[in-house]
């Protein structure tokens, strides 16, 4: 593998599922050669590891996550609700968390911004309504991956050939580096993310609000994992997308709900959501659409059983 890879590496861009790399061919701002990941053996599966957590290869589909990883259920109903059926057949989790930003200046190679190797950033003073709403340095394109905010909320680990393992925090940074979506190197290719095991009696739960209900990115997006223990709130982790430039964990939120009781305040949690944001001029109405979502994914992890992408109730 570390031969092909630094072979590979030299020669052109990866391809996995091609969902991202195949628009960004059609536009034009992908160009030059490609190399096809798919045949690499062995990274297409989910593989139980000796702590009882999970090896999940790069190479496996957004729908083999839905489907068979039903002891994280928050991050399987991340994977069940995003993009298409079509889509989540073919796009891999390593693609899904490398994909490019969906930013409409970027994607039009008539445009040049700080993420397209260029300087500036069209979208401040253009259209920016899909923008984040924590404004954190040059570029103010939401991070695209939906994947990427459930995995912040497991502590995943994420293994690659050709560099060292790191965090799914460390994957991304803190958002400041408007040139790139993701810190990996070049030459490196993402083999697989490793999850610690579940939590007993773990629950979860994924909502988001769209401008469509169908084949669309999130306006704002949130996770959340709870597990109770004697009438407590044991654990508690809440992640979010479309915010920022990265995907974020809701480190305040969290601290406000753990140790208390299922049926506490959880609005007043909720609310804390947007503490310390910097929206753009545009995009200060995702706030109150952040905290509705926030207030969603809590009560429902809380409560009621989660649901799949098309509202029927999970098993
Ligand atoms: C209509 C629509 C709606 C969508 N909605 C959502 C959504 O709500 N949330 C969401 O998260 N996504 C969404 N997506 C995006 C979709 O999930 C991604 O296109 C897909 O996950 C990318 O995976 P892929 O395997 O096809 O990646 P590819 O297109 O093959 O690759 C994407 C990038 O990752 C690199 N890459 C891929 N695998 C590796 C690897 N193992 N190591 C190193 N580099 C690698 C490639 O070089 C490329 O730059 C949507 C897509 C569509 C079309
Ligand atoms: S938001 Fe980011 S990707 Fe979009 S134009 Fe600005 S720098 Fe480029």
């Amino acid at each position: 593998m570390t031969a092909f890879i630094t072979a590979a590496a030299t020669i052109g861009e990866f391809r996995a599922g091609g969902t991202d790399l195949s628009e960004r061919r059609r536009s034009g701002r992908s160009t030059g050669p490609l190399v096809d990941l798919t045949g690499l053996p062995g990274l297409a599966e989910i593989t139980p590891t000796p702590d009882g957590g999970v090896r999940i290869g790069a190479l496996v589909t957004v729908e083999q996550m839905a489907r068979d990883l039903s002891g994280y259920p928050a991050l399987a109903a991340t994977a069940a609700a995003l993009a298409t059926p079509e889509i989540r057949a073919v796009a891999t989790v390593g693609g899904n968390l490398l994909q490019h930003t969906r930013c409409t200046y970027y994607r039009n190679p008539a445009f040049s911004c700080v993420k397209s190797g260029g300087d500036g950033c069209p979208a401040r003073t253009g259209v920016a309504h899909h923008g984040v709403a924590d404004d954190r340095g040059p570029c103010v394109a939401p991070h695209p991956s939906s994947i990427g905010m459930a995995l912040l909320t497991y502590d995943a680990v994420v293994e690659v050939s050709g560099g060292p393992a790191r965090t799914v925090a460390a994957l991304f940074g803190d958002g400041s580096d408007g040139t790139r979506d993701h810190q990996l190197g070049d030459r490196e290719i993402l083999t697989a993310i490793v999850l610690p095991p579940p939590l007993p009696g773990e629950r979860g739960a994924y909502e988001r609000a769209t401008s469509r209900r169908f084949a669309e990115w999130p306006l704002v997006e949130a996770v959340a994992r709870i597990s109770v223990t004697e009438g407590r709130i044991t654990t508690v982790r809440v992640g979010v997308g479309g915010v920022a430039p990265v995907p974020l964990r809701l480190v305040g939120v969290e601290s406000l709900l753990l140790d208390g009781a299922p049926d506490g305040p959880l609005a007043a949690a909720a609310a804390a959501a947007t503490d310390g944001l910097r929206p753009l001029p545009h995009t200060a109405y995702k706030l109150p659409l952040l905290r509705a979502v926030v207030l969603d994914v809590l009560h429902r992890a809380l409560t009621g059983p989660d649901q799949d992408a098309a509202g029927a109730p999970r098993p």
